[in-house]
C-alpha cells in the first residue's frame, strides 16, 4: 500500500522560495535604487582586481542595474552572458508555470546536462570579452 507523500517536503518548498523570492526583490531594491557605477558599498570583483581580466561574471550588477532601469542595450553591454541566461531562466519558468498550468509534467528546471555546456560557454565567454577583437563583451 503507497503511503501520501509527506506534506512538510511541499511546505519547505514553498517556504524556501519564499525566502528566495523575497532575498531577491531585497538585492533587486537596494541595486534599483543605488547605481552600482557610483556607489562603493558594492562588492569589487577579487578575480579582476588581482588580474586586471573579466571573469564571467564582471559587469552583472551594472547590467542588472541596467535592466531594472530598462535599458536592455547597457546592460548587454555590461554582462551579454548575464542577460541572456536571465532571458533563458525567465522562458525556461514561463514554459514551467504554462505546463503547470495545463497540469502535465516539467521535468526538472535545470537539468544536469546542460552544466557542462554553461560552463564552457561561460569560459568561451570570460575569454572572448578578455581579448581586444571582442572588447564589446567587456563592462
Ligand atoms: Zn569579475
Amino acid at each position: 500500500m503507497k503511503s501520501a507523500p509527506p506534506k512538510i517536503a511541499g511546505t519547505q518548498a514553498r517556504f524556501a522560495t519564499i525566502v528566495l523570492a523575497a532575498a531577491l526583490a531585497g538585492v533587486a531594491a537596494v541595486i534599483f535604487f543605488f547605481n552600482p557605477a557610483t556607489h562603493a558599498f558594492y562588492p569589487v570583483c577579487q578575480f579582476h582586481r588581482l588580474t586586471g581580466f573579466n571573469c564571467p561574471g564582471c559587469g552583472m550588477t551594472r547590467a542588472l542595474f541596467a535592466l531594472l532601469h530598462g535599458e536592455v542595450l547597457l546592460a548587454l553591454h555590461d554582462n551579454a552572458l548575464f542577460v541572456l541566461t536571465l532571458l533563458a531562466l525567465a522562458i525556461r519558468a514561463a514554459w514551467f508555470g504554462w505546463n503547470h498550468h495545463r497540469g502535465r509534467p516539467s521535468g526538472e528546471f535545470f537539468p544536469l546536462k546542460f552544466l557542462w555546456p554553461l560552463l564552457a560557454l561561460a569560459l568561451l565567454f570570460t575569454v572572448l570579452r578578455n581579448l581586444s577583437a571582442f572588447a564589446f563583451l567587456s563592462p
